[in-house]
């Protein structure tokens, strides 16, 4: 089972939505970038001048859209919300950005999937809010300078070193989110289900925390699904003993590696006798792009101990033998 693709279908969407903080004081975890956020927002609405265009980068499902509503709401603006790939005219851009309002934010999911000409309109308008844009077709073509409202980029990305640097260059708060720590999972569990009316205990919770890839949308995709056991075949209560049974049954790996993850560290150690291995070599063995192997997989892995970087590429841990039942030929006691 898939745990990103869990999380992802529509109901789940819905479910999300239920789920999401609405504000600073709502969003628990990231404290750094939290707290800069708070300043500048402060500062923008003292001013009464739009917020500085805002850069939000790391793995999927860690808040980057919840965090760009929250700066909304906070500001007290609207949000008009799109994504790279859906807007590939020019002419969807402007239209967005001639409906915004003084100091309202536009979000762009998947910034780094923008075709070019989409970003090149996008510079002057996040610039000077100005665009140019054609009218007529053939000889009768000239381009008009529209002037826009101020306002507020919020562009999210998983894969930041995908952006060009020019469009990077124009984004004046620029943060990196992180894999949140089991602790603070564990009470977003807590809030989560405080929502959805069902009770939960502190074991419980642990066992979904710890399981969660660090990451708050498997969290509550988890704790939805955990909810149907206890419901079903339990008292109602998520207590530990249905918990375990749930996440056994969904066939959630134990330290919340999902199919990918377990694909990456199989290869390493079956392939290339636990490395030391290039980034590429290990994306071609396992069917996926190494950037994204790079940006999304990777820091998981490293910041629970499965791989690390040497100079010569990407060699697996005791820690990865362990977990998957192999014995490393390599250990200095066997
Ligand atoms: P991203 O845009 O980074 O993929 P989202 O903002 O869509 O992630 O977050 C996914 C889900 O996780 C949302 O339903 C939201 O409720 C929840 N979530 C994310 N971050 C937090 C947080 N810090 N505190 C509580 N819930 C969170």
């Amino acid at each position: 089972l898939n745990i990103q693709h869990l999380a992802t279908t529509n109901k789940e969407e819905e479910f999300e939505n239920k789920l999401r903080p609405i504000s600073f004081a709502d969003f628990q975890g990231q404290p750094r970038i939290v707290e800069n956020l708070q300043v500048f927002v402060a500062a923008a609405i003292q001013r009464g001048d739009a917020l500085d265009h805002v850069l939000l980068h790391g793995p999927p499902g860690l808040g980057k859209t919840t965090l760009s509503n929250i700066i909304a709401n906070e500001l007290g603006v609207g949000i008009k919300v799109t994504s790279g790939p859906v807007l590939d005219k020019p002419g969807d851009l402007a239209g967005l950005l001639t409906n915004l309002e003084p100091n309202d934010v536009l979000f762009i999911d998947e910034i780094h999937r923008l075709s070019p000409i989409v970003e090149e309109y996008l510079y002057s308008a996040m610039e000077d809010y100005k665009i140019d844009i054609m009218i007529d077709k053939g000889p009768a073509a000239r381009s008009i300078q529209i002037e826009l409202n101020p306002f507020t980029l919020i562009g999210a990305t998983t894969r930041s070193g995908l952006l060009t640097s020019p469009l990077r260059a124009r984004f004046g708060i620029n943060s990196h989110m992180e894999y949140y720590d089991a602790q603070t999972i564990k009470s977003i569990i807590e809030r989560s289900a405080n929502i959805l009316q069902v009770p939960i205990d502190e074991k419980a919770s642990w066992e979904i925390a710890s399981r969660s890839r660090g990451t708050p949308r498997i969290a509550n995709a988890l704790l939805r699904r955990v909810r149907d056991f206890a419901q079903v075949k339990g008292t109602g209560t998520i207590e530990i003993e249905i918990t375990k049974y749930g996440l056994e049954a969904l066939d959630i790996d134990k330290h919340g590696l999902d199919i990918m993850d377990n694909k990456i560290l199989t290869v390493i150690i079956d392939k290339f006798k636990g490395g030391p291995v290039g980034i590429s070599t290990i994306a071609t063995a396992v069917g996926e792009d190494a950037g994204t192997i790079e940006e999304v997989y990777e820091p998981f892995l490293i910041k629970e101990g499965f791989i690390k970087r040497t100079p010569r590429g990407r060699e697996v841990t005791d820690r990865a033998y362990n977990h998957l039942g192999k014995s490393n030929p390599n250990a200095m006691n066997p």
